[in-house]
């Protein structure tokens, strides 16, 4: 099933959703399952699968010059999707980027996908590859989020890359996109920022996933900004309980994101990991429950590794 019609069916209750990342290459799809295990009870409508680019290494050779090859640590999005949804019965969104993949790529990655039952995509660039500074399309893909999505509407209305050479059957696949309620890194205000964001949607996209923020004013406010804007689809709030030290720096340098100061004057005090742990647990229970309030479709969790502090949350506010 779609995840609008989910969010169509739950009749204006709040659905529970969350992300979860393929194994570490080497690692067992077992992890994953357990990583799942715990947030059953809380009736996921749908999972979310990430997908990841290539890094690229250089390893020593006996001559003493460096090779640069490319690795993926987190390989098998389309299969891992595939594992969860059969297993469980539960949708899955497989997310497909940009980056690192030809159109002639991405139409069969679609194909496979519609072979094996999967409804819907989440549709996004990928970041730049870290030795990359900016984003660089990958030759014969595409650039932007939205050409992605016009592809994949493009093959729902049965229009195919090659269509001169095969006929297809279309797809039909539900498309969400990413917003920025605290704008894209590399968007140079808000206002472009959601000019952008309504391409996707008028391309096709069906709904927006939040990047996660921590001030639910940030995300009421980018909601009135999308409607004024004419960006009437749901959109649904991401959201990660810090856990950590660590998350203190890596989240708002990897995310563009800002802590609000009543939580920065309460992580400035924590000493531990639990304590962290705890102070991102309440303040999470505290916006999840004015996220329910005001009626919005879906939480959708980045759990990160750590589902168990997810499993906590929703038992509180589900
Ligand atoms: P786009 O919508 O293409 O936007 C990228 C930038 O280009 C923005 O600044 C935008 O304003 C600008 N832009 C867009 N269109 C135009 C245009 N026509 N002209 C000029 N500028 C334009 N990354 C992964 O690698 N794998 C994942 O699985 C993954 N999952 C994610 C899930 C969610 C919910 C979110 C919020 C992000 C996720 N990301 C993931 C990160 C995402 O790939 C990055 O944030 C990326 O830098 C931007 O992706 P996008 O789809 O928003 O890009």
């Amino acid at each position: 099933m779609k995840v609008i019609e989910h969010i169509k069916a739950s009749k204006g209750k709040t659905l529970f959703s969350f992300e979860v990342l393929p194994p570490l290459k080497g690692d067992k799809i077992d992890n994953i399952f357990s990583a799942i295990d715990p947030l059953l009870e809380f009736d996921p409508k749908f999972i979310n699968v990430t997908y990841h680019r290539e890094e690229y290494v250089y390893k020593q050779k006996a001559n003493n010059l460096l090779e640069k090859f490319a690795i993926r640590k987190r390989p098998g999005t389309v299969g891992i999707s595939v594992a969860i949804f059969m297993k469980y019965k539960i949708d899955v969104v497989p997310h497909l980027i940009c980056g690192g993949f030809s159109k002639d790529e991405t139409e069969d990655a679609l194909i496979e996908l519609k072979f094996l039952g999967i409804d819907n995509i989440l549709a996004l660039r990928g970041d730049p590859i870290k030795t990359e500074r900016t984003f660089v399309p990958t030759k014969d893909g595409h650039r932007y989020a939205v050409d992605l999505i016009k592809q994949i509407v493009d093959m729902n209305r049965g229009q195919f890359l090659h269509d001169e050479v095969y006929e297809n059957a279309p797809t039909d696949f539900c498309v969400g996109c990413a917003g920025y309620p605290e704008k894209h890194v590399e968007s140079l205000s808000l206002g472009t920022d959601l000019k952008h964001l309504k391409q996707k949607v008028d391309a096709g996209a069906e709904y927006v996933v939040t990047q996660l923020f921590y001030d639910n004013k940030k995300y009421f406010d980018f909601v009135d900004r999308c409607r004024a804007e004419g960006i009437n689809v749901p959109i649904i709030p991401g959201l990660k309980p810090l856990g950590r030290k660590r998350h203190l720096s890596f989240i708002p340098k990897t995310f563009n994101v800002d802590f609000p100061d009543d939580l920065a004057e309460q992580l400035v005090k924590a000493k531990t990991d639990a304590d962290i742990a705890a102070i991102g647990n309440d303040w999470c229970i505290q916006q999840s429950k004015e996220l329910i309030k005001a009626g919005v479709p879906c939480l959708h969790f980045y759990t990160m590794g750590n589902s168990q502090q997810v499993a906590n949350i929703a038992k509180e506010v589900f």
